[in-house]
């Protein structure tokens, strides 16, 4: 609680009391920290991959690798790492336009079928490259009203977890089905499941929360900023649908998305 103290006065300036304004700032304060804690994050995401950049570059430009293997093995680091501040920088970019609210939905028919078609070739040369075999079972004709760059965004997400976090020779699979309710509103459940290295149980509940990895070292190895999720429950949040997640160590996650089939108009 802030407390502010203001004399009062009345037309010939003699005092007549003091105005006491009392506000509960708890929840900027709440706020403010919130904002501090994730510019800390971010510094701290930024500075590691730019201390690998600039300390694998010293030791080059230093002259002390003579070895041609050596050299071109510490340059792949810096290139890698690059990649990843792109990544990071964008991914940043994404949530905090999302979080501010400045991003407008656009939302029009979406046909599944089509929409998933597009979406696995985006990600398929990505699953090859770890013999992972992708399914999709998708009724035909089923559309739903989406903004299709945020759906699209939602499920590359979730797909590229899901070959990540799954070892070679594995399955990843989409479900669609269309839950139809007498009463209220339709909706549409997709699910993502794979055969991976699961999550466990008690790092479930936090895996949605911006920069959180179970395991820092897999995620790093594996290029992960530690953001997709949080901007996947975001954009979900956008499209005023559900997600959750259901994991068994060593057998696999399945990520559960739940959209309402048509989006509340105004009016
Ligand atoms: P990252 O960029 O690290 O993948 P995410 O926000 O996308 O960040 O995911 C957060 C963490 O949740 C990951 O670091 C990983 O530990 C875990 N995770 C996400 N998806 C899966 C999955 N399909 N299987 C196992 N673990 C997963």
């Amino acid at each position: 609680i802030r407390i502010d103290g203001v004399p009062m006065l009345d037309e010939e300036g003699s005092y007549k009391g003091i105005l006491f304004l009392l506000q509960d700032i708890s929840a900027i304060r709440r706020l403010e920290n919130m904002r501090s804690e994730f510019v800390a994050n971010v510094s701290h995401e930024l500075k590691t991959p730019i201390a690998a950049v600039k300390g694998f570059a010293e030791t080059l430009l230093g002259g002390g690798v003579t070895d041609e293997k050596t050299a071109r093995s510490f340059l792949q680091i810096i290139y890698d790492e690059s990649e990843r501040l792109n990544r990071l920088i964008s991914d940043i970019l994404d949530l905090s336009k999302i979080e501010s609210k400045r991003i407008p939905m656009d939302n029009s028919p979406v046909h599944l079928t089509s929409f998933f078609t597009s979406v696995m070739e985006t990600i398929t040369t990505m699953a090859d490259k770890k013999g992972i075999s992708l399914q999709t079972d998708i009724p035909d004709e089923l559309f739903i009203e989406a903004d299709e760059d945020k759906l699209k965004q939602i499920f590359l997400n979730l797909l590229s977890n899901a070959i990540n976090y799954t070892q070679e020779g594995g399955q990843v699979k989409v479900i669609v089905r269309h839950l139809e309710h007498d009463h209220g509103e339709d909706r549409i459940q997709f699910t993502v499941s794979d055969t991976g290295l699961g999550i466990p149980k008690k790092d479930l509940p936090r895996i949605f929360e911006r920069f959180y990895r179970v395991d820092k070292a897999r995620s790093r190895g594996s290029g992960g900023t530690g953001l997709g999720l949080s901007i996947v429950k975001h954009l979900v949040d956008l499209h005023k649908g559900q997600l959750s997640v259901d994991s068994e160590l060593n057998i696999g996650s399945t990520f559960t998305v739940e959209l309402p089939l048509l989006q509340e108009h105004e009016g």
